[in-house]
């Protein structure tokens, strides 16, 4: 590999990736500064190989959000609708149910859920859909709910964090996603989303979760305002906290979609960034096993080629998606099982379904 780097300067950051060494924040300003991307992305791919082989995983899943409503105003978000908003709604734990009912894949095995932010929504309401759906659907496995909104909904309901998690447990959540970290930066949170928790908050729900033994995922957003030192200061915070508690099975990079936006005069990130980024962040979180190409927000063409780029997840079915598509995503709003396993196998790679939690779980369902 050594010898086909272009560009020299890093290539003692190659000969510390083959070594297994741990890249520092300089390194990653030196990835971020090379526009040598086929050697970046085959240093990612060498990690990604060395951890997972030929895989891809993907999972079959249904996405709902139980409300619109939400009294934030992020500027990079065109999900969030003001309550008086006639688009805007709530939806009841029955019918949340009702909704899964319909559209649930054969073979599913996760609901994802996430929302805006209503003072008017305490913590009952997300213990009883949580509790209906269990009720309803005893196997499937609810991942729901971002260090945001519980931040939010203990300010509202005047509990701490610890006590919103241990709620959630008991009405029989399984796991958290890992939305709402966009960029840490406080600076650069201050012009895009001054309201909602600060990083402080994010990692507090995330330890409060990992202390207990659950997992959840991390994400960041990119190709808004925010610099390269935005981002590798946010993969070096996600690092800190897995040294510490582990629990982050996977890390999957956003990508800004300013269509309906406060920001809609920005260009949308470039398929190059997005690359960078996710090979990038394969090499920089050497302690988070998976990183996802999230098709809906990359696009197909470019969640395929993240495959070689350091990836080795492309999401699931979803089914029915909303806050990207808000946004713009001309991508479709879920995928069948045949369609995601033929993507996974047309560029190269071994589709494997997975639950949440990552255990493979056997062959096609089809
Ligand atoms: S990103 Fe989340 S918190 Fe911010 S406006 Fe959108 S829905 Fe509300």
């Amino acid at each position: 590999m050594l010898e086909l780097i272009s560009d020299k300067r890093i290539r003692p950051i190659a000969e510390k990736v083959l070594a297994g060494e741990r890249l520092t924040f300089e390194d990653g300003l030196a990835l971020y500064d090379s526009a040598d991307l086929p050697s970046i992305g085959a240093m990612a791919n060498h990690v990604r190989e060395k951890l997972h082989g030929n895989k891809t995983y993907y999972n079959i899943n249904l996405h709902i959000n139980p409300t619109n409503t939400c009294f934030m105003s992020c500027r990079f978000c065109a999900f969030g609708r003001k309550a008086f908003d006639e688009k805007s709604y709530i939806l009841k734990p029955e019918e949340i149910v009702d909704r899964a009912r319909r559209q649930m894949p054969k073979g599913c095995t996760e609901i994802h859920l996430v929302g805006g932010l209503d003072p008017r929504l305490k913590i009952e309401y997300y213990c009883g859909y949580i509790s209906a759906l269990k009720e309803a659907f005893p196997e499937i496995h609810i991942k729901t709910l971002t260090p945001v909104e519980v931040v939010y909904i203990a300010r509202m309901s005047r509990m701490t964090v610890s006590d919103v998690i241990d709620r959630l447990a008991e009405a029989g959540m399984g796991s958290m996603p890992g939305g709402g970290a966009e960029i840490f930066d406080p600076e650069v949170r201050e012009q895009i989303c001054e309201h909602k928790c600060d990083s402080e908050g994010w990692f507090e729900t995330h330890r409060e979760l990992h202390r207990r033994g659950f997992k959840s995922n991390c994400t960041m957003l990119i190709g808004h305002i925010e610099e390269p030192r935005h981002r590798i200061d946010h993969l070096v915070r996600l690092r800190t906290h897995q040294d510490e508690w582990g629990g982050f099975q996977c890390f999957i990079p956003l990508s800004f979609h300013p269509a309906n936006t406060k920001f809609s005069h920005l260009p949308p990130p470039s398929g190059f960034l997005e690359l960078q980024t996710i090979a990038i962040s394969r090499l920089m979180l050497d302690n988070i096993p998976h990183i996802k190409a999230y098709w809906i927000m990359l696009g197909i063409k470019q969640a395929q080629v993240g495959q070689w780029f350091g990836a080795n997840d492309i999401d699931g079915t979803v089914v029915h998606e909303e806050i990207y598509h808000d946004a713009g995503a001309a991508t479709p709003q879920g995928m069948t099982v045949e369609t995601l396993q033929r993507l996974v196998r047309e560029c190269g790679r071994e589709p494997v379904l997975r639950n949440t939690i990552y255990e493979e779980i056997g062959g096609p369902v089809a």
